[in-house]
């Protein structure tokens, strides 16, 4: 890409009075804009909390774990940025407190201030100064948000540090944006501004004046409310943007793009950058809102959990679904509902779809659910994708069922790990990632490839005989029970060739038309303009099992 920008240039993404108000997306939404303008841009996410990453973090707290290809785990956020740009994130687009504690305490440790007092100020400040820079470099252009909500006292030595950045690097050449939320009173029948102005006035109160004011809004806002929020935020009008509750994300960039937001970020940056083209935003959004059909994809997992563990997982079926003009409802199935249950009553539950997903897990609690789920796809020939415990389930359903291994399991579900003594173990720990091994960093992860094998249904919807798909676990198909396996009918279609392991499994396409498990999880890798075969596949296989059974 071409680089139109002299000196580097940035934008801070902060956010007022409330969390969970999409600062993500509206980052996201920003950086597809400005890239579609030829900008050569990289996105930060800071997170204040004290984790050294979200991998230990349980999804109810902290939502997805997003994997990069290094390997990172990081903030769901890092998904956002990758669906809306065409960037792929490496580890130095995520850092929390705790990684910059972790580096200046070692820092402190082998002596390297020089006998010095180490303080949150200039220490911890440094400390965020130098990731920010990392992570700038290559690019003319970094977003950066800060998590959290401006207020919580975690948040303090980030908001210090992008304040002395914009002194250090001109303040001309950055600028802050402020996500804050204006509630609606319905008794008053009045939307309030009042939450917004206080947020701006404890950012200005730490010396940070945001140049840019996006106002979260579950209704539009109107002009004199607009006008009241400028006055006493000390924001220009035109300043003022406002974010209001969609039915798509993949909406945002173009109404961002219709209030001209972009076009005031560069004019602000002093960016020389050309109209962004938008015909392909434009087709998405025409394709969502006028699907031709319907599908219904159900979800078997475990949902006392938030949904928003499942996030990267439901873009990768809505990518796969808008590609093809056809809208994917998401049926979600507690797979404990299923257990103890007769044929019948499955069938009741899950006759409903017309395509079933089995996406990654961790523990026992709810496996023999999704197995008899796996079972009753495989049987009735319907569309379904096993992702990484999916496929896990999916070789012990068959090894019960089709390959006389009656008692065939996971170590993972039994304490006594690889040695269990009831049971089989198709699914084992590979030495060094036995479930002893210390929680956080003893997993396979990141990027590993596949070869896939030709006359697959793996090699039809990927069109090519080498992948690089991302990781997250730590139990891998025993190589003992393959053969045994293979010979029952079962097809190992992609391995990891350079330490032999199981990555694709599948049914025949004369026995089943999409019956396919994965040992990586593609949905890390779905954007909505290249939507990822596995879910095109799966989405596709649903429309015509539909019509079928129409
Ligand atoms: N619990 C399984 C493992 O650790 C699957 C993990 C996953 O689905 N991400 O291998």
């Amino acid at each position: 890409m071409i680089s139109k920008v002299k000196a580097k240039k940035y934008i801070f993404i902060t956010g007022g009075v409330s969390s969970s108000l999409g600062k993500g997306l509206a980052a996201a939404s920003i950086a597809s804009l400005l890239e579609r303008r030829g900008i050569n841009l990289q996105m930060l996410k800071m997170d204040p909390y004290i984790n050294v990453d979200p991998g230990t973090m349980s999804p109810t707290q902290h939502g997805e774990v997003f994997v990069t290809d290094d390997g990172a785990e990081t903030d769901l956020d890092l998904g956002h940025y990758e669906r809306f740009t065409s960037l792929t994130l490496l580890r130095k687009n995520n850092f929390t407190s705790g990684q910059v504690y972790q580096q200046v305490i070692e820092n402190e440790r082998e002596g390297r201030y020089l006998g010095k007092t180490v303080q949150v100020v200039p220490h911890i400040t440094d400390e965020i100064k130098r990731r920010i820079h990392i992570a700038t470099e290559d690019a003319d252009l970094l977003i950066g948000e800060i998590g959290g909500t401006v207020g919580d006292i975690e948040s303090l030595p980030f908001l210090e540090g992008i304040r002395q950045l914009s002194t250090e690097v001109g303040q001309g050449n950055v600028i802050f944006i402020h996500l804050v939320l204006i509630p609606y009173l319905r008794a008053a029948g009045e939307s309030k501004s009042k939450p917004a102005q206080h947020s701006v006035k404890e950012l200005r109160s730490i010396g940070l004046f945001p140049d840019l004011i996006i106002c979260r809004s579950e209704r539009p806002i109107d002009a004199p409310l607009i006008d009241k929020i400028s006055l006493f935020c000390n924001v220009p009008h035109n300043n003022v943007f406002q974010s209001v509750d969609l039915d798509s994300v993949y909406k945002l960039p173009l109404e961002f793009h219709k209030q001209h937001l972009d076009a005031r970020i560069t004019e602000l940056l002093g960016i020389w950058a050309s109209e962004p083209k938008v015909a392909d935003l434009q087709k998405m959004v025409f394709n969502f809102d006028n699907p031709l059909k319907n599908v219904r994809i159900g979800i078997v997992g475990k949902y006392t959990e938030l949904t928003e563990s499942y996030k990267s997982l439901e873009e990768a079926i809505r990518h796969g679904a808008i590609n093809q003009q056809v809208r994917a409802e998401l049926d979600y199935i507690e797979a404990e509902d299923l257990e103890g249950k007769s044929p019948l009553e499955i069938e009741q539950r899950l006759n409903k779809v017309d395509g079933i997903l089995v996406p990654g897990g961790f523990g026992e609690r709810g496996t023999e659910g999704k197995i008899s789920a796996i079972r009753w796809a495989r049987e009735n020939k319907v569309p379904f994708l096993g992702i990484c415990l999916g496929l896990q389930l999916a070789v012990i359903e068959f090894a019960r069922s089709r390959a006389g291994i009656e008692n065939a399991t996971s170590a993972e579900f039994s304490s006594e790990g690889n040695q269990l003594r009831s049971g089989v173990a198709v699914i084992h720990y590979l030495d060094g990632q036995n479930q002893h091994a210390a929680k956080g960093g003893s997993m396979r992860l990141g990027a590993y490839s596949c070869t896939i094998f030709p006359d697959t249904l793996a090699h039809h919807l990927y069109q090519s005989k080498k992948i690089s798909e991302r990781h997250r676990h730590r139990l891998e198909v025993n190589n003992r029970y393959v053969d045994q396996l293979k010979n029952a009918g079962l097809v190992v279609s992609g391995i990891n060739e350079e330490n032999n392991l199981v990555e694709l499994i599948e049914i025949p396409s004369k026995e089943h038309p999409y019956f396919i498990g994965c040992q990586f999880h593609p949905e890390f890798k779905s954007k909505p303009f290249l939507p990822h075969p596995l879910f095109a596949g799966l989405v596709m296989a649903a429309i015509k099992y539909r019509t079928v059974i129409d």
